[in-house]
């Protein structure tokens, strides 16, 4: 496994896979690695000749209040992991050679960063879509695989790459859970015993909406009040910033069940934000 930390040589040296016709499978992460991340890793090596995976915490996308400064890093595990994986690139860019001084662009996905977490996480969104941005042209995959539990972002990069002519294929893979169905996070670190007990509320919670949809639930209002009353259930949840059912294209808000239906939930378990959701295509 290489490890290159410049972009330009990260740059050069894919160019050179592709120059000899080896398709390229890329997964961007931001480290802490588990079983989600490490998911994708396994299909982007099933899928292409070269498997390159990024880790780099994204400063631009959090906010002045978040948590970039506790976010969890292990390198040396990471590296570890990757290695079992029998990875060929580790691309570690420095934040410094990502963001130089003189940095000044950024990308927007407009209405679709606004809806869910953009409206708890301003700029979330452009950050990432600058930094995805960034890594499609350094990297330059064939294919690039994002996992489903970040549904919203699934979107923004999926119109991201459709608006700006980006030649990659867009791969989504399931969301990884715990054994009682927690989704897999970095953030469930954060996690003390008694939070981490609470926090698999947030899944049974979209089984229950699942369930009433599946049985002909038609409302929009009844899922989510019947979610918000499984969330408040739990003390522990000190807010709920959304638990609702979305159009999975548009992200809008459902006021009716019909055709595909996106249930997503975003709480917060003490300082720690956990999102999930379940999609339904039908
Ligand atoms: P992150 O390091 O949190 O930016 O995540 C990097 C990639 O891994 C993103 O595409 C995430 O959606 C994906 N990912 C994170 N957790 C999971 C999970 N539990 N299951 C599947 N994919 C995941």
């Amino acid at each position: 496994m290489e490890i290159l930390r410049i972009p330009l040589i990260a740059q050069d040296s894919c160019k050179k896979h592709l120059q000899r016709g080896r398709s390229l499978g890329f997964v961007p992460t931001m480290g802490a690695l588990h079983e989600g991340h490490l998911n994708l890793v396994k299909r982007a090596k099933m899928e292409n000749d070269v498997t390159i995976v990024s880790i780099f915490l994204n400063p631009l996308q959090f906010g002045p209040s978040e948590d970039l400064d506790k976010y969890p890093r292990d390198v040396d595990e990471d590296i570890k992991k990757l290695r079992q994986e029998d990875i060929d690139i580790l691309f570690l860019p420095d934040n410094n050679l990502m963001y130089p001084k003189s940095f000044s662009t950024h990308i927007e996905v407009g209405a679709l960063s606004e809806k869910l977490c953009g409206k708890f996480r301003p700029g979330h969104f452009k950050g990432v879509a600058t930094v995805v941005s960034k890594l499609f042209n350094i990297i330059k995959p064939t294919r690039a695989y994002f996992g489903q539990k970040d549904f919203q972002q699934t979107v923004i990069i999926k119109r991201m790459a459709r608006d700006l002519n980006f030649d990659i294929d867009i791969i989504i893979c399931p969301t990884i859970r715990e054994h009682d169905g927690l989704a897999m996070s970095s953030r469930n670190a954060y996690l003390d015993m008694e939070q981490r007990s609470t926090a698999r509320i947030l899944y049974q919670c979209l089984n229950n909406a699942s369930e009433a949809v599946k049985t002909g639930a038609a409302s929009g209002e009844t899922i989510r009040e019947m979610m918000r009353q499984t969330l408040l259930s739990e003390p522990l949840i000190s807010q709920i910033d959304y638990a609702s059912a979305y159009d999975p294209e548009t992200l809008e808000e459902a006021d009716e069940i019909k055709g595909d239906v996106l249930l997503a939930a975003a709480v917060r378990i003490g300082n720690t934000r956990l999102i999930d959701n379940i999609l339904l295509l039908r």
